[in-house]
């Protein structure tokens, strides 16, 4: 279990003051100049020797990330975008941060910014977060008037300033390029790509757009050293995380942990158990609604939280939103939900997202109720896979995958459920 001298979010529950003293008082803003005055290059390589993933949800090194940007300017600006727009059902770890810990994000703002050479970050916060909006906003204007942001930020000589943006509550606006299309006050749809953000980003200057946790967690890995960072989880999976647990446990929460820690102990330590006992679990999605599901035995048996071995399983670590469903969970009508809200969300800018989502949750309703024929579960499963891939976005794949995770595990269930209706036993409806 990770030790709380190890925790890089010392107020994750608002337990403490989150203003600046109390940020102050956890080791927050302790030689920020110093650090930046190492230089970029140094900052750049401590990220990359810390082995750092985004914890958006792809998984991608932060610190090569950073290394695309350009190292000297043709005369644009270069931006930092932090991607606040946490909407991915089951996720709720950056509200955390920004509500009760603001000031690691925005001194990783700082940091990160001059690293890759920005004088300005915006951060594009969810429009339904409206109070942690405040409590973010709140923080900034205290490090405004403590000379932490502005002209020479902290001390450090970088001016640097600072932008929260409202975001109007789209869940693609926090697929990156709709954000920065969102940003510019246009209407929050995917780019194509290439050109990717650090080439043409934000008013075509190149940008790099990063998660809340990852910026957050930048300031402790430089002060702590890249090796520390790098001690916790296994290789190529390092450093600690925050889990947002929820569903059938006994008590749902968030939690930083290392990665790499069992499901078992991950629930048991921190979550109280399986809600009936862990004979009672049936299905987990370990990293929020688009990766699909694993069964509950291999779960318990065998499951190690982090990136590689969710990949192997065919699912993913995504954002860590774990959504624990136990036995009394209808897992057809729980995807069916989710085929729902993605088919809700795609923006329809390319045809089969538009029309395959639609077309996937009507199905999905249909199997819900068990009135299908059987050969329609495999005629589902080869349209997902047509969508799969083949959109602008990662939206069709988050609305494929769930469903193929359903279908690769619980076929049985479908089978038995059009069984079911033809013999007049079915009771399942799906609601609207
Ligand atoms: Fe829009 Fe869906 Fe295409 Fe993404 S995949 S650009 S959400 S239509």
């Amino acid at each position: 279990m990770l030790d709380d001298k190890d925790r890089i979010f010392t107020n994750i529950y608002g337990m403490h003051d989150r203003t600046l003293a109390g940020a102050k008082a956890r080791g927050h803003w302790d030689g920020t100049a110093g650090i930046i005055q190492k230089g970029r290059d140094w900052i750049v390589d401590q990220m990359k020797a810390s082995g750092l993933r985004g914890r958006g949800g792809a998984g991608f090194p932060t610190g090569l990330k950073w290394s695309f940007m350009p190292k000297e300017s043709d005369g644009r600006p270069s931006y930092l975008v932090v991607n606040a727009d946490e909407s991915e059902p089951g996720t709720c770890k950056d509200r955390e941060i920004m509500r009760h810990d603001p000031h690691t994000l925005i001194e990783g703002c700082l940091i990160a910014s001059f690293a890759m050479n920005a004088n300005a970050c915006y951060i594009y916060i969810r429009g339904e977060y409206i109070r942690e909006k405040e409590a973010l906003q709140a923080a900034i204007d205290e490090a405004y008037d403590a000379g932490l942001l502005g002209r020479n930020a902290a001390g450090s000589g970088w001016d640097f300033d600072l932008y929260l943006h409202h975001g109007a509550g789209a869940y693609i606006c926090g697929e990156e390029t709709a954000l920065l299309e969102s940003l510019e006050g246009k209407k929050g749809m995917p780019r194509m790509k290439p050109p990717f953000p650090a080439g043409a980003g934000l008013y075509g200057c190149p940008t790099t757009v990063n998660n809340v946790e990852s910026i957050a967690v930048v300031p402790t890995i430089l002060r702590r050293g890249p090796e520390w960072f790098a001690s916790f989880g296994r290789p190529n999976n390092a450093g600690t995380k925050l889990f947002a647990i929820s569903g059938h446990v006994e008590n749902p929460c968030v939690v930083e942990e290392a990665m790499s820690i069992s499901f078992e102990e991950l629930i048991e330590r921190h979550c109280g158990g399986i809600r009936g006992g862990w004979d009672n679990l049936k299905a987990v999605i370990p990293g929020g609604s688009s990766v699909p599901c694993i069964p509950g035995k291999l779960m318990k048996d065998e499951c190690i939280m982090d990136f590689d071995w969710l990949r192997e399983q065919r699912s993913g670590l995504g954002t860590a939103a774990v959504i624990v469903m136990d036995q009394s969970t209808d897992i057809i009508k729980a995807i069916w939900r989710l085929s729902k809200f993605y088919k809700h969300e795609s923006c329809g800018q390319c045809t089969p997202c538009r029309e395959g989502t639609g077309w996937m949750m009507r199905v999905m309703d249909r199997l819900v109720k068990g009135e299908a024929e059987p050969e329609e579960i495999d005629m589902l499963l080869d349209v997902t896979k047509q969508v799969e891939g083949h959109t602008i976005c990662a939206l069709g794949d988050a609305a494929a995958w769930p469903i193929q995770g359903l279908i690769r595990h619980f076929r049985d269930e479908i089978e038995d459920r059009i069984k079911a209706k033809r013999t007049g036993k079915v009771s399942a409806v799906a609601a609207e």
